[in-house]
């Protein structure tokens, strides 16, 4: 059985996203196989990979269709990523398997896939048994364990497009969000709403997330109001986000606002107000005035 993973990377450095998925197709493959558009070798050879497919552009993954198509016997893990899952799509076509998405747990007995899956912002959760040689699963971050497997003679395969014309689509341009750490990736998140009162003191925030090596966030009307950049706003219309610790600062927790965070494996709220219903949601709470401990904070983690 092959396992397929579409490795990306994020600042020079390949995403715990992909990695989490290497982990998991190492642990229930004999030949995990990477499908990459990163050409830098120095950044792939200590991974746990038995052979990397790289491809000049992984968007254009159709194109290298025909090749792919010798591999008989797959089953692909992608990241919960926005690029993984529009190439997904792309995947399941040349193939032509199902897709089976926010994957949290996965396992592989005689020929059949069991797969639980966490929907509707994690209310349902479904076991599901697959009984077909193929299939995609999206995982969700940070549900795997990373553990250290031995490194392996690595085989490097560089492909040629078979056919430059199938996507209508032209990229022009990639820029990188300006987070130091992406949001998405983050294991930290601190986040905040209206109750920050203006743009100008997002200065404490900044400085709180860089001390915890994290990223920032906000609320749905922080980035209406042009406070932050619509990149940063969490929630059902918004970036919906995992991290390990996602701290909510002056953000009352509408339901709209918790459906994009509440997978967090843990959420810390800072509120003035004792009735604010993100209490609810929290694993810890802070009742008081974010003006008065944010900057307690701040100087504790600076020493
Ligand atoms: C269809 C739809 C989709 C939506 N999608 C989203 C979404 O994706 N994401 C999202 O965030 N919202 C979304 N919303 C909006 C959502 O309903 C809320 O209006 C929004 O989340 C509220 O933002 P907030 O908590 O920042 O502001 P507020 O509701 O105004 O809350 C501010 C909070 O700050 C606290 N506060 C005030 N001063 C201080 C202080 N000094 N220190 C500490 N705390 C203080 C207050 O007690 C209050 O709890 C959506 C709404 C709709 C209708």
């Amino acid at each position: 059985m092959n396992g397929f993973i579409i490795i990306e990377k994020s600042n020079k450095e390949i995403k715990d996203s992909s990695l989490e998925c290497i982990y998991l197709a190492n642990k229930i493959s004999d030949n995990v196989i990477g499908i990459t558009d990163i050409k830098d070798e120095e950044i792939l050879k200590d991974l746990p990979v038995d052979i990397f497919i790289i491809i000049d552009d992984i968007n254009n993954i159709y194109s290298y269709r025909n090749h792919l198509r010798n591999y008989k016997k797959n089953f692909f893990l992608l990241s919960d990523t926005l690029a993984s899952k529009k190439i997904s799509s792309r995947i399941s076509k040349i193939f032509n398997i199902p897709v089976i998405s926010n994957v949290i747990d996965l396992s592989l007995k005689k020929s059949n896939f069991y797969c639980r899956a966490s929907n509707f912002n994690n209310n349902i959760i479904s076991d599901i048994e697959v009984n077909r040689e193929s299939c995609i699963f999206i995982i969700k971050k940070y549900i795997i364990n990373s553990t250290t497997i031995e490194n392996r003679n690595t085989d490097f395969i560089y492909l040629k497009p078979e056919n430059l014309n199938t996507s209508k689509v032209k990229v022009l341009e990639k820029r990188e969000i300006s987070n130091d750490v992406p949001l998405s990736e983050a294991k930290v998140v601190v986040s905040a709403g209206r109750g920050l009162k203006s743009s100008e003191n997002w200065q404490m925030i900044e400085e709180l997330a860089k001390l915890l090596n994290g990223a920032t966030a906000c609320s749905k009307p922080v980035s209406d109001l042009g406070w932050r950049p619509h990149s940063e706003h969490v929630g059902q219309t918004g970036v919906k986000i995992s991290p390990e610790l996602y701290i909510a600062i002056g953000i009352s927790g509408a339901i709209q606002h918790i459906a994009g965070v509440n997978t967090s494996k843990k959420i810390l709220v800072i509120n003035i107000d004792a009735e604010a219903p993100f209490f609810k949601n929290a694993d810890f709470g802070i009742i008081g005035d974010a003006f008065e401990i944010i900057p307690i904070l701040i100087k504790y983690l600076r020493k």
